[in-house]
This record gives C-alpha cells, sequence and structure tokens, in this order.
C-alpha cells in the first residue's frame, strides 16, 4: 500500500533493535483516515471471504481493529494483557513473547466473545517474529474459530515471522513489507 509506505518514509524512524518508530501516525497519535484507507485495502484484499468477527491484541491493534471492523460490519475483540489471575475455565490465554520489551506475558479473551461460529480476521500493527500473531491463532484454536486470515499493517520481513505463519497454512495479508534497514536508518521495503 503506498500510501503506508510513503508515510513509513515520511515519519518513520529506525531505532536500535531493529525498531521501526512510529508513533506520530499509528502508535500513539492515531492518522484515522490512514487506517480508514488500510481497512478498505484488507477490506479489498479479503472481498468473498468470511468474516464476522476481527481479533486483535491491545494495546497497539486496537485502534486499527476498529476502523477495519467497521469497514467490515463486525464487532472487534481485543486479547487482553493479563494482569490478574486467570480464572480457570473462564478464559482462553496463551504467552506471548514481546518483541519490543522482551518479556513474556499471558494474554486472555473472555470465552463469551470468542467460539466456533467465528470467522475472524486477524489484525495488529507490527509483524515481526510472529509471537503476537501466534498467540491470537493459538487463542483462535481454542475457541474452535475459523481463522480467515490476517492483516497486518507493517511486516518486517527480514524476522521472518511472516514464513512461519504463512507456512502454517494462514493467509497473512501485510500492507506494507519492510525487507531490511540500512545501517543509516534507510529502509527497503519489499513489493
Ligand atoms: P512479533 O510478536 O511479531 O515479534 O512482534 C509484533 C508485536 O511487537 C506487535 O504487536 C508490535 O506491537 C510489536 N513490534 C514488533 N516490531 C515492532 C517495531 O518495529 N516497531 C513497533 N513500534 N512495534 C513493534
Amino acid at each position: 500500500m503506498m500510501l503506508l509506505e510513503e508515510w513509513i518514509r515520511k515519519y518513520g524512524t529506525v531505532k536500535d533493535g531493529d525498531v521501526l518508530k512510529v508513533d506520530s501516525f499509528l502508535n500513539h497519535q492515531m492518522d484515522v483516515s490512514l487506517f480508514d484507507k488500510m481497512a478498505k485495502e484488507w477490506k479489498r484484499l479479503f472481498a468473498g471471504s468470511e468474516i464476522n468477527k476481527i481479533l486483535t491484541i491491545e494495546a497497539s491493534g486496537i485502534g486499527i481493529a476498529c476502523i477495519a471492523a467497521l469497514e467490515f460490519g463486525c464487532p472487534a475483540v481485543f486479547a487482553k494483557k493479563n494482569k490478574t489471575r486467570n480464572i480457570a475455565g473462564e478464559v482462553y490465554s496463551a504467552k506471548v513473547k514481546s518483541f519490543t520489551h522482551g518479556t513474556t506475558y499471558d494474554v486472555i479473551v473472555s470465552r463469551d466473545f470468542l467460539g466456533p461460529d467465528d470467522k475472524l480476521l486477524i489484525i495488529d500493527d507490527f509483524l515481526a517474529n510472529g509471537a503476537a500473531l501466534e498467540g491470537l491463532l493459538d487463542i483462535a484454536a481454542q475457541a474452535g474459530a475459523e481463522v480467515t486470515g490476517a492483516g497486518i499493517a507493517i511486516e518486517k520481513v527480514f524476522q521472518h515471522g511472516g514464513d512461519r505463519i504463512r507456512s502454517r497454512g494462514v493467509r497473512v495479508e501485510s500492507l506494507a513489507r519492510i525487507k531490511a534497514f540500512g545501517p543509516d536508518g534507510s529502509i527497503e521495503f519489499m513489493h
């Protein structure tokens, strides 16, 4: 998606540890008009596919997931980072290793909001090593929900999470795919 690439080139900055900062339009301040165009692009890509729920992970996925939900005409559910003790039986849960913080945390979704009738589009801001997406796939599997596909804003292709998840047969559509970061902070896209 050319517009997203343009925004990344204009406003993105590359930090140590292969982290791309896009706080001015995606991760802190949110360019909702850009989100709307991203949602329309996912809608075009997944046209004809059955989707009745969007699943994402807090916090950065929530904004884009809401706009996508509006476009698909369905609810959005986010996996919560669990801070309280798990109440066995009431939630689906998965462990996720955070790329940006290096720690492992639990995410949970209430059994009330996911089940075997659901056909999910998983939405997230970044795909790096794939841990966040794998956690959400794990939760979907526990719920017996079908995963129609995943819509990602920015995939860092060189971290290979996307390869691993696609090799499991999951359709992953990333709107901007980054091949490499240059030593000067430049960003090389893959088309
Ligand atoms: P993964 O689990 O695929 O390794 O990483 C995905 C998660 O880590 C995303 O939900 C995102 O919040 C965060 N993340 C991974 N790489 C980046 C990055 O380069 N920049 C930002 N801002 N977040 C990232």
